[in-house]
């Protein structure tokens, strides 16, 4: 590949003179980011800089939940985190979503508000006072009336095993990540935004001022940098930001496939939903968590091996299915669940750590970078 600095005048006029904004990252937050700062001020010079010939990190490798939290996932949120905390990061998921929406319309995202169900053992039951208390926090985030209820039908309908209660989100649905991201990109291209791949950022000095950063190919300067890296952030800058290995498979298509929806258990360390008529099934992080915090994105045997045996056990019992995919994605975790959004000097943003919900918080995650961006004009 060619340095920068022996690229034609053509190529440098159109894509390294005059930046305004260079995002590093092409997931959904620098996507959105990108689109949100075009709408709002059409001729910006926006770069967006990726390290993988794809973006490689979560957004394309995600199992597609539209979903904003879980009972179980809730429950043990409050119980490491403030209220404040939780409802706030809760409200902007909620909130993400419909900015999401209006962004790509629900039809071409392939949205299905299917809703979602948590799975429980009667070992760790959800109380009847806990849902009532969700409930209201969830009427005054989305004005809707009894979002969470139990469902006493689905566990044997659906023909799952080790399961004994089961409690719906009628407000969760599913996407099609793939065709998110397309509609994401064309429309960035539409607005001109500019995409360089396969170009690593490899630091940046004295981030508050700077208005070079070192790629793999080269300086690039710009105006200014807004960093989307998620998971990858604490490569590049000091954050609290810890990489999470998520594994995932999928089926090939099943006859017979009896449920249709998306589902959690484990306060949402493991998920499940149907694609079509296969199902799709990730998880088991926290069975594996030192060799899960990773950057390192292949698949193992040995979570490959847990992920089948529960799908076999609990999701499809008595049913004889083959893998079709095998992957991994790389999740932004830290201690709180809360992104950080933040803005060093006038030259630097941050929008990273959207942990395991970044389709819902991602776009809220890019309007209030945008703010952030404009507000320093
Ligand atoms: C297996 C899996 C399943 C998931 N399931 C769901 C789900 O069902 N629902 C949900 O809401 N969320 C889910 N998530 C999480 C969700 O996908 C993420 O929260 C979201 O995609 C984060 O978007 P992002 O743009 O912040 O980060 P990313 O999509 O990770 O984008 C960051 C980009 O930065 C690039 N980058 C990093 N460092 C550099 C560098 N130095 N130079 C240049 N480029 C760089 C990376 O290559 C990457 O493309 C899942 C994640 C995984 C991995």
């Amino acid at each position: 590949m060619l340095p920068f600095n022996q690229l034609s005048f053509w190529e440098k006029r159109s894509y390294f003179n005059g930046v305004d904004i260079a995002i590093i990252g092409a997931g959904i937050v620098g996507m959105t980011t990108a689109l949100n700062l075009k709408k709002r001020k059409p001729i910006l010079k926006i770069l967006v800089i990726e390290r993988g010939y794809l973006p490689s990190g979560a957004s394309t490798k995600n199992a597609g939940f539209a979903c904003f939290g879980s009972p179980s996932e809730l429950k043990s949120d409050l119980a490491r985190q403030t209220e404040t905390e939780v409802w706030d990061t809760l409200s902007m998921r909620y909130e993400g979503l419909k900015k999401l929406f209006e962004l790509v319309s629900p039809e071409t995202m392939g949205y299905k508000p299917c809703g979602s169900w948590d799975l429980l053992t009667d070992i760790k039951p959800i109380s009847e006072d806990f849902l009532n208390y969700l409930n209201g926090h969830l009427k005054e985030i989305s004005g809707e009336n009894r979002v969470y209820f139990q469902d006493h039908t689905i566990i044997e309908n659906f023909g799952f095993q080790g399961f004994d209660l089961a409690y719906k989100n009628r407000l969760e649905g599913s996407i099609e990540t793939d065709l998110l991201m397309d509609a994401l990109y064309a429309q960035c291209i539409q607005r001109g935004v500019k995409f360089l791949f396969n170009c690593e950022v490899l630091s940046i000095e004295n981030l508050d001022t700077s208005s070079e950063i070192d790629t793999q190919h080269g300086t690039l300067k710009a105006e200014r940098f807004v960093f989307c890296t998620n998971g990858f952030a604490a490569q590049l800058l000091n954050l609290d930001v810890e990489p999470g290995r998520a594994q995932v498979l999928v089926t090939r298509p099943l006859e017979n496939l009896r449920f249709q929806g998306t589902f959690h258990f484990d306060e949402g360390y493991y998920y499940f939903r149907n694609v079509g008529n296969r199902v799709l099934l990730g998880g088991g992080r926290n069975k594996f968590k030192a060799e899960e915090t990773t950057y390192e994105q292949q698949p193992t045997e040995i979570v490959q091996q847990h992920l089948l045996e529960v799908l076999q056990t609990n999701i499809l019992p008595h049913q004889t299915f083959e893998i079709q995919d095998q992957w991994a994605g790389t999740l932004g975790l830290g201690l709180s669940k809360t992104p950080i959004i933040e803005s060093f000097g006038e030259n630097a943003y941050i929008g990273v750590r959207m942990g395991g919900m970044g389709i819902a918080i991602g776009a809220m995650v890019a309007e209030k970078l945008s703010n952030l961006i404009m507000n320093n004009e």
